[in-house]
């Protein structure tokens, strides 16, 4: 059984290799590593629409919360309207749902995020921003900014600069990450993590028992 789940961080074209090598997966960073927590995280979001992650890291590199967008807990995801537009607002999700970094902070492991960075998929909403700013951290680093000139953005820039938050974009050196979870079972353990190349593809059309989970930003 070839399992895989393939989280892509970005549309930059990547090399293809065409053998999965240890060496690659020594290759993965701290920002990879951490956008790619963010983005694995969003493939839990019901939101047909926009699968939104984020991860919170503190000064020693280590992973104090995980969140992405749903209904709040005890409100039902499958009774909570997704639509992004109607004629009722009340029909639409944006009365209920909880962006990602409100839930990574909600999450969060540790007395607080003070002094902390989060990694997001999308640059934060000004509602996002709020949080953000009172809950402390001291940076926000994101991959995408498709909203950038809409009012809650800013307005976002606006207050996280005037607080005092940093924010940059990041920009993977590598279109995606795969991990293929029965690479476990290969001699030298080859392959836990490497470049989506020739292999999977292969693996992708000929064994029905391979799945992949990918993401665009
Ligand atoms: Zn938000």
């Amino acid at each position: 059984v070839f399992i895989c789940i393939l989280i892509k961080i970005g549309q930059i074209k990547c090399t293809p290799l065409s053998e999965i090598s240890r060496q690659s997966f020594m290759d993965v960073r701290w920002p990879e590593y951490f956008m790619a927590v963010a983005f694995l995280s969003a493939q839990r979001s019901k939101d047909p629409n926009s699968q939104v992650g984020a991860c919170i890291v503190n000064q020693e590199n280590k992973i104090v919360g995980i969140g992405y967008n749903g209904m709040p807990n005890g409100c039902d995801d499958d009774l909570l309207p997704w639509s992004r537009s109607a004629d009722d607002r009340l029909n639409t999700k944006y009365p209920y749902v909880c962006h990602a970094e409100l839930n990574a902070i909600m999450n969060k492991n540790s007395a607080d995020v003070k002094g902390c960075t989060m990694y997001v998929a999308l640059f934060p909403c000004n509602e996002c921003a709020k949080l953000i700013i009172q809950a402390g951290l001291k940076e926000v680093v994101y991959l995408s900014d498709k909203y950038h000139d809409t009012p809650e953005m800013v307005a976002s820039r606006r207050l996280l600069s005037m607080a005092g938050v940093q924010f940059r974009q990041f920009k993977p050196k590598r279109s995606e990450i795969v991990i293929d979870f029965n690479s476990i079972n290969h001699r030298g353990n080859a392959g836990l993590c490497h470049q989506r190349g020739e292999q999977l593809s292969q693996a992708d059309g000929e064994r029905p028992d391979s799945a992949a989970v990918s993401m665009n930003s």
